[in-house]
């Protein structure tokens, strides 16, 4: 900065882009660049300067281009809303008085607009907001139609000098986003008092930015979570003296998993960002986090990185994160660094959008308070080291205050916005150029395609998927008539047997073979410029045990078709492309009712809609076939739906907008049936955290599947939970608490009641959730007996990974344990799973395979014994004898005796419990009998056909194990899971595990075979 480098002339069309290209690396290009420095000849507002330097808590914390504010006769500051400036102590603004300032500045001048881009669940406003020059804001759909030209290559005909022209006319968009992680709550502030510098600040520096391309912003991305957060602060403000409540909703499903959501796109500010994102034709997303001090431009991070983006990407990190950290270090600025533990392997980030959209990813990770308190704050030494990363790191203990995040926050930015305004012609064409390259993917490195076929049988879940892919902008086709592609040989991995079996290799070589399509099947073409996600989303993954990143930083699988449950096939043949085809634009299963009579069918392959048209029709009388039948010609699984009592025309309505296809019987089937009930469901949640217990929520009510939400606090409250519930959930807590966690809850004693409701101070904490005077207390011992109480009168209770830990370990079951396991390491795969027991209605409609989402289990065994822990299997196959006289299946003797044949002892498999010997039946109390035994209906599949997708390393500790169980305890069922069945909108293909146990909740000993003895 103190060098005074003259003001480069960067209007439009100067450069060429092969000047650029040819131009050596960005770290040189400093040259010629204009400092960063105020403006001399413009004012500066005192007042506004003086508290920047009040609240910053120590000179180095701040930079010369944010320790300044100009000054504006016309353009109000921040202070206009929020009573003092931007990263005040004390001031946290709402996402309304956000709104209130930026439409200010839009009424001001002519550099802001102000954009509504959509509602959150709770039904409040999601904004981006445009800075620019005028003439740049003026001419927005002019310049959207270029960038929509280079984002679609197709349009220009890959022609490489006219996208140049393009790019020497283009006018980039860098998109900023704050606050989608609510605790983390200075983004807001300091993208106010951003654009009021953008607005207003006429140095060169800021001038070259506003005229060189437009900033857009949404300064709140959790909205519901912002004001949730703004109540507690002020509630804390209130009650200086006491605890406050955490933060336990952030939205109205989950929290910190909102930045998961980019895969599935299942919440609304995934959704709106990504359409402004896409929209816009945006070059940058970049996302402001606060959790590491005191900024971590975690946009290099570590490897591995995602495989499926360009490595021009790759390069455009580390350009843009070097020149960050170079910029700041030469302000002083202690503690910023780009290197550090995240990966960039799953592209569920919301800021992985533009990763999976061929524009640049980035995000910060600033140092915040969770709040506006200026405080004193002490560094782990893992976060103050110096490493070979972080030569500069920031200091052991230090006060921190708001704006200093403020500032921090301000500074990364701008220099960024600057240093990709400098190279905004080689970003555009990089942009062009990624996007030629996922349009020349199919002959480059494939696929050609991705074909779902027409005779799918769970039309309603591919449709489910297609529309998750239409979601992220990905073009569908539809196959005008039947087709035929070759499929690449497979090479086969050379055994290291024996020789026999390469002998036996060598003659029966691989062939080529091929796979016919109907007509009417899916096709994914990926010469498309947004390839790119179908191509992430569609595939497999692999993350081998042996990577040198040890700690994943999320999911390391996700392969949608499996999860979906449905056929998803990787074409490579370039001949799929030149198929008749057509464009699809609204993806819809086709349903509603066929043939004549008055009793009707639904076959089940375990589609979730079954589910929501039980509840649906409430009055209809529905039946599951407990055994597989054939009827006016067709054939139907177990477990299909047998209707009766309803009018045609309402469930040919009501299939038709569910995509169930309904098949009218002549007579009904003489199959053994049983009712299939709506179920009255309880969904209990504790007050520790409502996070993976969201994903839940939000799928029932996708599903339109009532129930009634409430903590683990009400079970003790509510009398006699049969009379209310004929099922309740307990979906995964999230964190592994343990138990005791769940019955104590927090501490009561010592501090304050830590109350979640609506009052005058804090109006927005419920929503449409739940609420406590108190959120410490857990479920209690009494509402644990309430919930045996419930199971043994008739009740079915169903938990899924830590909440199974939990029956297990407080017994709620007898004959099933559960422990986790140090060695084995399965960090949020897709794993094989198989059908046990496909008699019981859990399994109604699921084929012998089914993939599963498994993060590190639990690891349940069985056993007939009570009280006793399964048999843990590590290593191994045990031997088949003891160490004595003979060969190894020779007998062994007793001195004195002749050689006698030990009994044959009795086998089981790995899922099951080992039988009952004759010692265990003497006295034999302790010896379950067959029909109170766990029944196992899905377990994993074995070891070498365990990982689908994702990272498994000591996975023999899990294969075979039980992945869902259903252990009667009196006269109900309380039914484990291991999988979590219901995750991040990913797992739609196990859903109905959890809605089959529902409806049939009480038939679920159909079919069920009992053991001799
Ligand atoms: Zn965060």
């Amino acid at each position: 900065m103190a060098d005074s480098r003259r003001v480069r002339n960067t209007a439009l069309g100067i450069f060429s882009a092969l000047f650029l290209i040819l131009a050596p690396s960005a770290a040189t290009a400093a040259d010629g660049e204009t400092a960063p420095a105020r403006d001399p000849k413009q004012a500066i507002d005192e007042p506004y300067t003086a508290k920047i330097q009040k609240y910053t808590t120590a000179p180095y914390f701040n930079s010369p281009l944010v320790n300044y504010l100009p000054s504006s006769n016309t353009v109000p500051t921040p202070e206009a809303v929020l009573g003092d400036i931007a990263g005040a102590p004390g001031v946290l603004p709402y996402a309304e008085d956000v709104y209130k300032y930026m439409r200010m500045l839009e009424k001001a001048s002519p550099r802001v607009k102000v954009f509504s881009i959509g509602t959150t669940e709770e039904g409040r406003e999601m904004i981006a907001v445009a800075v620019s020059s005028p003439e740049n804001l003026k001419n927005l759909e002019e310049n959207r139609a270029r960038l929509v030209k280079l984002a679609d290559p197709r349009t220009i005909k890959l022609d490489d000098s006219e996208a140049d022209k393009l790019v020497g006319q283009a006018v980039p968009v860098y998109y900023i986003t704050g606050t989608i992680h609510s605790p983390e709550t200075g983004a807001p502030t300091a993208l106010m008092e951003l654009a009021y510098r953008l607005t207003v600040d006429e140095s060169p520096y800021i001038q070259e930015i506003r005229d060189g391309m437009i900033t857009l912003i949404t300064p709140v991305v959790e909205v519901d979570g912002r004001d949730r957060m703004v109540d507690i602060y002020r509630w804390h403000l209130a009650h200086p003296k006491d605890f406050y409540p955490p933060l336990i909703y952030w939205g109205k499903y989950v929290a910190h998993d909102n930045n998961r959501d980019a895969m599935g796109v299942t919440l609304k500010l995934t959704e709106n960002v990504l359409n402004t994102y896409v929209g816009w034709k945006a070059q940058v997303l970049h996302d402001l986090h606060e959790s590491v001090p005191y900024l971590y431009d975690n946009t290099v991070g570590d490897g591995p990185y995602n495989a499926w983006v360009d490595p021009i990407l790759t390069d455009e990190w580390q350009m843009i994160g070097a020149r960050n950290v170079a910029d700041m270090t030469k302000f002083g600025m202690p503690g910023v660094f780009t290197h550090g533990d995240f990966d960039t392997w799953s592209p569920g980030y919301l800021m992985f959008i533009a990763a999976m959209h061929n524009g640049i990813s980035r995000l910060y990770e600033t140092f915040g308070n969770g709040g506006a308190d200026t405080q004193e704050r002490t560094l782990d030494p893992e976060e103050y080291s110096r490493t070979w990363f972080r030569q500069n790191p920031p200091l052991p203990k230090t006060l921190w205050s708001q704006r200093d995040n403020n500032n921090y926050e301000q500074t990364g930015l701008l220099t960024s916005l600057h240093y990709f305004n400098e190279n905004k012609r080689l970003f555009l064409k990089n942009f062009y150029l990624k996007a030629k390259r996922s349009v020349m993917k199919p002959a480059a490195e494939g696929p050609a395609a991705y074909v779902l076929p027409a005779d799918e049988p769970r039309p309603g879940l591919q449709a489910e998927l297609l529309r998750v892919l239409q979601k992220q902008a990905v073009e569908i086709s539809r196959a005008k008539s039947a087709f035929t592609v070759s499929l690449p040989v497979k090479k086969e991995k050379p055994k290291k047997d024996t020789k026999d079996t390469k002998e036996a290799d060598k003659k029966k070589k691989p062939e080529p073979t091929t796979r016919d399509f109907p007509a009417g099947s899916y096709i994914i073409r990926m010469d498309q410029p947004y390839a790119r996600i179908a191509d992430a989303l569609l595939d497999h993954q692999y993350w081998s045990p042996d990577d040198p990143q040890k700690t994943p930083y999320d999911d390391t699988g996700w392969t949608f078709g499996e999860l979906f449950g449905v056929q998803v096939a990787r074409v490579t043949d370039l001949k799929v492309l030149d198929m008749a085809m057509e464009r699809v634009v609204n993806v819809h299963a086709p349903g509603g009712v066929k043939g004549d009579g008055a009793v009707f069918a639904i076959n089940n392959n375990a589609e979730p809609a079954l589910a929501t048209l039980r509840y649906k029709m409430k009055d209809a009388a529905m039946e599951a076939a407990e055994e597989q039948f054939d009827s006016s010609g067709k054939k139907f699984t177990r477990g299909s739906l047998v209707i009766r009592k309803v009018s045609r025309a309402d469930l040919d309505r009501a299939a038709s907008d569910l995509g169930l296809q309904v098949v009218a019987l002549g007579t009904a089937p003489s199959v053994k049936t049983h009712p299939v009930r709506a179920a009255r469901v309880a969904f209990v949640h504790t007050w520790l955290s409502t996070q993976t217990e969201g994903w839940w929520r939000l799928a029932l009510d996708d599903l339109k599947i009532p129930y009634d939400y409430i903590s683990t606090q009400t079970i003790a409250k509510i009398d006699d939970l049969n009379a209310k519930y004929d099922v309740i959930l307990f979906p995964p807590v999230g964190y592994s608490p343990g138990p005791t966690a769940i019955i104590n809850g927090m501490t009561t004693a010592w501090g304050n009641p830590l109350p979640w409701k609506n009052t005058p101070e804090t109006p927005n904490l419920v929503g449409k959730n739940d609420s406590t005077d108190d959120m410490r207390p857990g479920l209690g011992w009494d509402g644990l007996a309430k919930l045996q109480t419930f199971v043994q009168k008739g009740g079915v209770l169903l938990t899924a990974t830590d909440t199974s830990r939990f029956a297990t370990e407080i017994g709620l079951v007898t004959g099933v344990s559960a422990h986790a396991s140090e060695r084995m390491k399965i960090v949020g795969s897709v794993l094989g799973t198989r059908l046990v027991d496909g008699a019981s209605p859990i399994a109604y409609g699921y084929e012998e395979k089914v993939a599963a989402y498994c993060d590190n289990g639990p690891i349940f065994s069985l056993s007939s014994i009570a009280g006793a822990r399964g048999r843990r299997r590590l290593g191994n196959e045990s031997h088949t004898r003891a160490t004595g006289r003979g060969t190894a299946d020779d007998p062994d003797f007793t001195v004195g005796r002749p050689a006698t044949e030990a009994p044959e002892e009795l086998t089981s498999e790995i899922w099951e419990a080992p039988p009952v010997t004759d010692e265990q039946r003497r006295n034999g109390f302790r010896v379950i009998p067959p029909a109170n035994r766990a029944r196992v209906i899905f377990r994993y599949a074995d070891k070498k056909d365990l990982l689908i997708s994702g990272l498994v390393e000591g996975g023999d500790e899990i294969a075979q194990r039980p992945a869902v169980v259903d252990v009667p305890a009196g006269k109900g069922h309380v039914v484990l899971f291991s999988i979590n069945p219901v995750y991040r909108g990913e797992t739609r293909g196990t859903y109905s595990m959890v809605l089959n146990t529902i409806l049939n909740f009480d038939s679920l000993d159909a079919g069920r075979k009992l053991a001799e003895k």
